[in-house]
């Protein structure tokens, strides 16, 4: 059991951080002996534990009784963590004094962490303040030049590797369901739906350059084949038949979604726009008149209830409801009234956000979020790909966004050839079935038809996946997975000798994947990381 003695303001974050680190913790009890004590307050002299971490970036009574030295660092730090580094956002202290130093700091000889052990217990002392790290990863996220760090991963790996270490074991409800490897939600932005909708404006000019010219130039880049520039000038030449009405446009594709998903098992989630013709209030600049979209969910109702009714999911594109209650519950209102669904989530037409943004959606009472993400860049926006409750709301979940297809390919973000797409794309997998938590990718309504002819990519994608073991989830399911995960609760955890016994109690009843209990075994050669995986049941005994 870990016991946690901190600053009051800090308990809503360590309550989320050990949401997302899902072991038996509670708060310090000064009558309970713990396993592990972390630390961030100044005075903890009278704990009983056998690991002690210490994380603060500041000088505290602990270092003056120990002749710890701190010296602050320069802003815009990153520890040496493995095979990776691991950004710093908050302050961070090089700590000196006896003891076995560890936590290199990047292009430094000093060291942010110290261990100090004597016979029967050790202290830790790490220079920086966690729940600080956690809740600026959790509200503002890493800039897009650290997307591809799991920081807040990376946080929990290096607390377990501590307390496995010290020879204690870890027991956790890790963020991977019984049966899989990790989660993938599929979503779609629709912002288009017929080109038949857009004649002479800036979006057909746009379509117009970007297939003949454009693809002209992607093929002397080696970013096309032929075969694909052929396919978007019979698509130019095409235009005038979809204009009149005579071909079909190739803009509407959800049926070839549909198709293509149920080929996996899938069931992706569509955002929709709720009011047409409207850019939004908040945005400026000359081009925020882009973001009024020519259609609305009222003109594809049939199509919203095909979806439902096959198991698909819709939740709004947002417009306003960023920064309005009023338009966050209007656009929830007329997505709802369509789909005939009460579970609503959201995410924002253009990724529009701020810090306000948790606060709002939640009064409009929507779900679920899945704007926290990038428009140029592929990765960790929060530094997890776990679903989190944003810090300060009790009622909203945030599904972080980590593949936008245009942020890979639109020449005015990663501008990547799909090879180099492709190896971005494994690079995160990897690390995603490292750590569990969900992949959410979101493919653009259009992306699949010309001039993107992003669909060998998605299908591709589909298959490598699928041969990963993954649970395909709608955005509402894998909240509602995570939900059943942050109910459970540890109870009577005991030590009797080399045998634990543990209750888990969660009372869901539902039809998803089960969670799983696992067991990390103290590490003895401190290199390897050992677990075992046990099945979920309510009570369980087991010996180290
Ligand atoms: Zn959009």
């Amino acid at each position: 059991m870990i016991g946690v003695l901190i600053n009051n303001h800090e308990k809503n974050i360590a309550a989320e951080f050990f949401e997302l680190f899902k072991t038996p913790w509670e708060l310090f009890d000064k009558n309970h002996a713990y396993d592990v004590l972390i630390v961030t307050t100044d005075n903890f002299s009278a704990a009983n534990a056998r690991l002690i971490v210490l994380y603060g970036s500041g000088l505290n009574a602990f270092d003056e009784a120990a002749g710890i030295k701190i010296k602050s660092c320069s802003p815009g730090n990153f520890l040496s963590i493995e095979d990776t580094s691991l950004p710093v956002y908050g302050r961070l202290s090089e700590i000196t004094g006896q003891g076995h130093p560890f936590l290199q700091i990047k292009n430094s000889i000093a060291s942010a962490g110290l261990k100090i052990a004597d016979s029967d217990k050790s202290v830790i002392r790490i220079g920086y303040d966690l729940f600080q790290e956690v809740a600026h990863l959790l509200g503002t996220g890493q800039p897009p030049e650290n997307a591809l760090i799991p920081a807040l991963d990376l946080h929990i790996s290096i607390l377990r590797n501590l307390i496995l270490n010290a020879g204690i074991p870890v027991i956790e409800i890790p963020p991977v369901p019984a049966g899989y490897n990790f989660i993938v939600c599929l979503t779609h932005d629709i912002d288009f739906i017929r080109i038949r909708d857009h004649k002479f404006d800036h979006t057909m000019w746009g379509f117009l350059y970007r297939a003949t010219v454009g693809s002209l130039l992607d093929v002397v880049k080696s970013k096309r084949n032929l075969k694909e520039l052929y396919q978007n000038w019979k698509a130019v030449f095409m235009l005038p038949l979809i204009y009149l009405g005579i071909c079909r446009d190739f803009w509407f594709k959800f049926d070839r979604y549909m198709e293509l998903e149920e080929k996996v098992d899938a069931r992706s989630t569509f955002f929709i726009i709720p009011f047409k013709n409207r850019m939004g209030k908040k945005l400026t600049g000359k081009d925020a008149y882009l973001r009024a979209a020519k259609y609305d969910v009222t003109d594809i109702q049939d199509m919203v209830k095909k979806l439902v009714h096959k198991g698909f999911e819709v939740g709004v594109h947002g417009i306003d409801a960023w920064h309005n209650t009023t338009s966050a519950r209007a656009e929830k209102a007329r997505i709802a009234d369509v789909s005939n669904k009460k579970n609503i989530g959201i995410r924002m037409h253009w990724l529009c956000f701020d810090k306000d943004t948790f606060h709002t959606l939640e009064e409009a009472g929507f779900s679920f979020d899945t704007t926290f993400g990038y428009n140029d860049a592929v990765g960790y926006r929060a530094g997890t790909s776990q679903i989190f409750k944003p810090i300060g709301v009790n009622n909203i979940f945030e599904l972080p966004l980590n593949i936008q297809d245009t942020a890979l390919f639109n020449p005015k973000h990663m501008s990547l050839t799909k090879n180099e797409a492709w190896q971005l794309c494994q690079n995160l997998i990897e690390r995603i079935s490292r750590n569990g938590g969900v992949l959410t990718i979101l493919w653009h309504d259009r992306s699949l038809s010309p001039e993107r002819l992003y669909e060998d990519y998605y299908i591709k994608l589909l298959n490598e996946l699928k041969n990963k073991q993954v649970w395909f989830a709608t955005a509402t399911d894998a909240c509602t997975w995570f939900k059943n995960r942050r109910d459970a609760k540890f109870e009577n955890v005991k030590q009797d000798g080399d045998v634990i016994h543990i209750k888990v109690s969660n009372d869901k009843n539902d039809t998803l994947p089960s969670m799983k209990l696992r067991i990390y075994h103290p590490n003895t050669d401190k290199q390897t990381i050992k677990y075992t995986d046990l099945p979920w049941k309510s009570e369980i005994s087991f010996s180290i």
